[in-house]
């Protein structure tokens, strides 16, 4: 069976966790090389999706800022992505809705998964229960995640690939 190829991209803010969730999700299994001039790791991973193959080609961009993440170049092409928050930093879910403006503004509005990362820590955790529900209501899909633990990554990744699959 031939593969379904999509391009997803991880955004969020410095720090929340992007580079720990890909290796996490595609560790010992995929290749991955670098494209160095633009400063984005790119891995591969293939995944069942219901009766489907679906390859997802992941991006991952070096520049520690959300700005990197936003630019152009980088989110051209993509399918959809995980937009990424530090469950113990509040603040990065703010700037996560901001990106989600700006990514919506260069690509359109093609399939999101929301990752509350670092739910491992939970003594340090954040994020009020109000402000998670003002997301849930404005229709945003939400996984709670720890790249540490592993806890709701393949889940995360698994749901944006159906999204794609869906459309
Ligand atoms: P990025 O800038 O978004 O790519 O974030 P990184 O993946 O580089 O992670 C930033 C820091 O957070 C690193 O020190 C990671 O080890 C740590 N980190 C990432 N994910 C988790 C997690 O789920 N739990 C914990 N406890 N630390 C994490
Ligand atoms: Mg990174």
């Amino acid at each position: 069976m031939t593969a379904i190829t999509k391009k997803i991209c991880l955004v969020g803010d410095f720090a929340v966790g992007k580079t720990s969730l890909v290796a996490r999700f595609v560790k010992n299994v995929f290749n991955e090389k670098y494209i160095t001039t633009v400063g984005v790791k790119i891995d591969t991973k293939q995944q069942q999706v219901g009766e489907h193959e679906l390859k997802l080609v992941i991006w991952d961009i070096a520049g520690e800022n959300a700005i990197a993440g936003t630019r152009a170049s980088y989110l051209r092409g993509a399918s959809g992505y995980l937009l990424v928050a530090d469950g113990t930093r509040p603040d990065t879910l703010e700037t996560a809705i901001d990106i989600k403006r700006q990514v919506d503004a260069i690509v359109g509005e093609v399939p999101f998964v929301g990752l509350l990362n670092k739910v491992d820590l939970t003594d340090l955790w954040d994020i009020p229960e109000s402000q998670f529900d003002g997301l849930l209501a404005r229709g945003w899909d939400f996984v709670k995640t720890s790249a540490m633990s592993g806890e709701g990554v393949e889940q995360a990744f698994e749901r944006l690939g159906a999204r794609l699959l869906e459309q």
